[in-house]
């Protein structure tokens, strides 16, 4: 198959809603990461996603909306914190995990009750679901398992040529995945930390709990209230380490054969080879920096990277979340 590179104005826009209205696979730039998406209604569209990436089938998909009242097609007993939140934080980096409707097909939901719904903010994926008309079901637009791809580039280097097209914007503003709640169960749960913060759902949902899994392995046995978290994710192949405390540079000095990935703030008493990935200061540029950064370790030929590891707090929490992850779940604590 060979994959359309579409410009993000009217033309490419319009090829782009064609493609998806047909029963095609379209890589989409949103705020958070480049989105692989297909009319969510489409059963055969979406199977083209799961074949795409390698996804296990298990894992569901994400619904993105454009407008409050397509909520109601696809979710049903719909709780006022849904509406709480959706006022608060939509368009954005929120996920909302809702109770289905049977407009929603299983392989959407992995078989699930319930449906993933979030109304993104970037102008442009906007606008692609409502030329479209379609509520468009999109996975992050990677191979499973690698890092989420930020750029059109990233979504080129795993998918050309297993998928219809890419429309070519711009890097990802967020840079991690959006923040992942459920509002099925008693009380609200976050699944997955992203770029809306727990401290900013407090102030909406008082009684949010966070899942085992955001911060910790889960054991062979335990159920993942959300699939996704159970599997192996956005690892570099090169052998890779979470480090947590102040002296980093101190440590990794004593490492001449790896490469550390650093806070700017550190970099200059770093004397092996680094990365930086953004600021402790400013820990949005770690998020917008992360994926584009471990997609690059590999290419440098070291057998094993050391990575400073963020507060747990904000939008670090997310970061975090992810090179856990990357490091399978190896820290050191100095
Ligand atoms: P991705 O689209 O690649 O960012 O992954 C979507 C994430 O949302 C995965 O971690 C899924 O496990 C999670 N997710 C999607 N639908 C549901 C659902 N119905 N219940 C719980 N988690 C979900
Ligand atoms: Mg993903």
């Amino acid at each position: 198959m060979k994959t359309q590179r579409l410009t993000p104005c009217e033309n490419g826009i319009n090829t782009a809603c064609e493609i998806l209205k047909n029963g095609g696979i379209v890589g989409i730039p949103t705020e958070t990461v480049y989105g692989l998406a297909a009319n969510a209604y489409d059963e055969y569209a979406i199977s083209k996603i799961f074949k795409a990436k390698g996804r296990p089938q298990d894992n569901p998909l994400i619904v993105h909306i454009s407008k409050l009242e397509t909520l109601c097609e696809i979710a049903k007993d719909i709780p006022k914190s849904a509406y709480l939140c959706a006022q608060k934080f939509w368009p954005g980096p929120l996920t909302i995990v809702l109770k289905k409707t049977e407009k929603i097909p299983c392989c959407v939901s992995a078989g699930l009750e319930t449906v993933a719904i979030r109304m993104p903010s970037c102008e442009l994926t906007r606008e692609v679901i409502e030329k479209s008309g379609l509520p468009l079901a999109a996975p992050s637009a990677n191979i499973s398992g690698s890092p989420s791809p930020t750029t059109a580039n990233h979504v080129l280097s795993d998918l050309d040529g297993k998928i219809d097209a890419v429309l070519m914007g711009d890097s990802c503003d967020v840079g991690v995945e959006s923040t992942v709640i459920t509002l099925v169960g008693e009380h609200p749960v976050l699944l997955r930390p992203g770029g809306i913060t727990l401290e900013q759902l407090q102030e909406v949902l008082p009684d949010i709990t966070v899942n085992k899994a955001v911060l910790s392995e889960l054991e062979k046995t335990e159920a993942a209230a959300s699939p996704g978290m159970k599997y192996k994710h956005y690892a570099p192949e090169t052998e890779t380490f979470l480090v947590e405390g102040e002296n980093f540079a101190q440590f990794v000095n004593q490492k001449p054969n790896a490469v550390a990935i650093c806070f700017l703030e550190e970099s200059d008493n770093i004397k092996i080879e680094k990365i930086i990935y953004g600021s402790k200061q400013n820990p949005e540029t770690l998020a917008q920096n992360l994926f584009a950064t471990l997609r690059n370790v590999d290419k440098l030929g070291v057998s094993e990277v050391y990575i400073h590891a963020p507060e747990k707090s904000g939008i670090g929490l997310a970061v975090y979340n992810r090179l856990i992850r990357a490091a399978a779940f190896k820290v050191i604590n100095l």
